[in-house]
C-alpha cells in the first residue's frame, strides 16, 4: 500500500516512530495509503533542516526565489488530472470541482506569489533635509504553515506560497485527513529544482505533529487555518512565545436576500454559496436571511435549487455533492439536522444521510438539508456545522437582518443580495465581517485582504498582508 512520507530536506523519510495513520477515501470507506504518523522528532529533523537552509533561501534574489516557485505552479498546472484525482480521493468532493477551483486555485495561489515579490514597494520617509527614514522587510526565519481538510492543496498552497516568496523557509502540516495532494506537491518541488530545506512537510495528527511545531522555539511566526477551538489551543501556546500568528478560523455565515432581487437567479447562487464543497467551506452561507415580502416564494424556489445537488459518487460527472470528508464528521452533521428538529425546526428538503450504490456503497454522504422555523438565536444558527446543511431566516427590516447577521460570535464572510446600490453598501459596512460579497460568492482577488473578526480569526492573509506577515519590518533612519 501506498505510504505518504514527510518530506525533509528535499527528501522522503518514513517517521522516526515508524508509525502509520490509515488514509480513508470518504467516498467509499475503504484504507487507500498509510500517512506517516509524525511526532516531535520528526519535527525537530524538520526544522533543521529548514534553518540550514534559511541563509541562502531569504539572500536568493527575488528574481530567483520567484522563477523556482513559478516552475512549481507550472509542474501542478502539468499534474492537475492527477492531484485532482487525488484530492477527491481524500476529501470526497466531485472531481470536477477539484479540478476547477482547488487545483487551479492552488496554480494562482503559487503564481500570483512568485510574481508578487518582483513588483514590492517600500515605505521612506524624509524626516528632515538630512535624515531619511527607510523600512525595510526581512523574512522571519523559520515559519510554520499548519492547514485543514476542506480544500486541501488549495489552503495548503496559500500559505506557504507568500512564506517561500518573502524568503522563509518553511515547515508545514496538511490535516492528516487529506494528506495526499501535499506528498505529491513535495514530489513536484523537486523536479522543480526546489532548494532542499526550503520546504518542509510533515504528516501526521494536529496535535502531536502541529503541537510540536507551534511549540518549536526556532519556528518564528505559525500560520494556521482551522477550526476556533484549535486556533485558541494554538494560540494558548504560541503567544507566551511571542510568535506571530495568523489564525482563519470558522464561520456561521449569514446571506442576506433583500426583497427586490429576481428571486429564480439568487436562489441558484444562494443555494451554491450553502452546498458547493458539501457545504464544506468556511465561507459556505448556512444563515439564509430573506425578507418577509418575498419570503414563500424565495423558499419554494431555494427548495428546488437545493435538490439540483445530486449526492453521488465523487468520480461521476454529473455529481453536485459528494461525500462527507470522514464517518465521524457526518455524524457530527447529522446530530446537528437532528437538533434542528429538538430546536422546532421543519426539514424543508434532505435531512437523512445517503446511500449510494455500487463503488460507494460504504461512503459517508448527506442529503443537501434545508432547514427553517429556527430562531437566529439556537444552536443551529449559532454554532458551525461545516457541512450541506442551511436555514432560512425571515425578516422584515434592513435593521433586523443587519442585528440577526450580526447575531453569532463569528465574523468570517457575508453575501448581500440587492439591487439597491445604497442598501448594498449600507448593509455592508455594518456587518461584522471580514468579507462582504454584494450579488456574488467566492469571487477571488489574491490582492484583497482576507480573513475573519470576532471568533473567526486574528490577522489577515491574500496579496500584500500575507507577504507583510510573512515579513518583519525594520526601521532604518540615515542621517546624511
Ligand atoms: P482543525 O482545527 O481540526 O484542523 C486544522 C489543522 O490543524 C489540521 O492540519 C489539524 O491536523 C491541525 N491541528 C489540529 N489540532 C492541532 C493542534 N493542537 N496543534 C496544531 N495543529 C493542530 O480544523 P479542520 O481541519 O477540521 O477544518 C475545519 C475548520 O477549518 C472549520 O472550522 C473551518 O471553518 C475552518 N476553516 C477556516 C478557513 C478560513 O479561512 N477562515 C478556511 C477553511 C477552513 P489534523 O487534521 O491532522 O488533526
Amino acid at each position: 500500500m501506498l505510504r505518504i512520507r514527510n518530506y525533509i530536506n528535499g527528501r522522503f523519510h518514513d517517521p522516526v516512530g515508524g508509525e502509520w495513520i490509515d488514509n480513508v477515501n470518504p467516498a467509499t470507506g475503504e484504507v487507500a495509503s498509510l500517512i506517516a504518523r509524525s511526532r516531535v522528532e520528526d519535527v525537530e529533523l524538520a526544522v533543521d533542516a529548514a534553518r540550514s537552509a534559511f541563509s541562502a533561501w531569504s539572500t536568493m534574489p527575488a528574481k530567483g526565489r520567484s522563477e523556482i516557485m513559478l516552475a512549481i505552479a507550472d509542474k501542478i498546472k502539468q499534474h492537475a488530472e492527477d492531484l485532482a484525482l487525488a484530492e477527491t480521493n481524500d476529501q470526497g468532493k466531485p472531481l470536477w470541482l477539484s479540478k476547477a477551483v482547488d487545483i487551479s486555485r492552488a496554480v494562482d495561489n503559487m503564481s500570483f506569489f512568485a510574481t508578487e515579490i518582483l513588483h514590492t514597494r517600500t515605505d521612506a520617509y524624509q524626516t528632515d533635509v538630512h535624515v531619511m527614514n527607510y523600512t525595510l522587510r526581512q523574512p522571519l526565519g523559520v515559519v510554520g504553515c499548519i492547514s485543514p481538510w476542506n480544500l486541501p492543496l488549495y489552503l495548503f498552497t496559500w500559505k506557504i506560497a507568500p512564506a517561500l516568496a518573502a524568503g522563509n523557509t518553511v515547515v508545514a502540516k496538511p490535516s492528516e485527513l487529506t494528506p495526499m495532494t501535499a506528498f505529491l506537491l513535495a514530489e513536484l518541488c523537486i523536479e522543480a529544482g526546489l532548494p532542499p530545506g526550503v520546504l518542509n512537510i510533515l504528516h501526521g495528527y494536529g496535535p502531536e505533529c502541529g503541537g510540536a511545531i507551534v511549540g518549536h522555539p526556532a519556528v518564528k511566526a505559525i500560520s494556521f487555518t482551522g477550526g476556533t477551538s484549535t486556533g485558541k489551543t494554538i494560540a494558548s501556546i504560541a503567544a507566551p512565545m511571542f510568535k506571530k500568528m495568523s489564525l482563519e478560523l470558522g464561520g456561521k455565515n449569514p446571506t442576506i436576500v433583500f426583497d427586490d432581487v429576481d428571486v429564480a437567479h439568487t436562489a441558484r447562487h444562494v443555494a451554491r454559496a450553502a452546498f458547493t464543497n458539501q457545504g464544506e467551506i468556511c465561507l459556505c452561507g448556512s444563515r439564509i436571511l430573506v425578507q418577509r415580502s418575498i419570503y414563500d416564494a424565495f423558499r419554494s424556489a431555494m427548495i428546488a435549487e437545493t435538490q439540483r445537488f445530486v449526492v453521488g459518487d465523487p468520480l461521476e460527472a454529473d455529481t453536485r455533492m459528494g461525500a462527507i470528508v470522514n464517518e465521524a464528521h457526518m455524524n457530527k452533521v447529522l446530530s446537528y439536522i437532528q437538533l434542528a428538529l429538538e430546536e422546532g425546526g421543519t426539514i424543508l428538503t434532505g435531512g437523512r444521510r445517503k446511500h449510494v450504490d455500487g463503488r460507494c456503497a460504504g461512503g459517508f454522504f448527506i442529503e443537501p438539508t434545508l432547514v427553517e422555523g429556527l430562531s437566529g438565536t439556537c444552536r443551529v444558527n449559532q454554532e458551525e456545522i461545516f457541512g450541506p446543511v442551511a436555514a432560512l431566516i425571515p425578516f422584515d427590516t434592513d435593521e433586523e437582518a443587519i442585528a440577526i447577521a450580526n447575531s453569532t460570535e463569528y465574523g468570517l464572510a457575508a453575501t448581500v443580495w440587492t439591487t439597491n446600490i445604497q442598501r448594498a453598501h449600507g448593509t455592508a459596512h455594518r456587518l461584522e465581517s471580514g468579507i462582504v460579497w454584494i450579488n456574488t460568492w467566492l469571487m477571488r482577488d489574491l490582492r484583497t485582504p482576507f480573513g475573519g473578526m470576532k471568533q473567526s480569526g486574528v490577522g489577515r492573509e491574500g496579496g500584500t498582508e500575507a507577504l507583510r506577515f510573512f515579513t518583519e519590518p525594520k526601521n532604518i533612519c540615515l542621517q546624511l
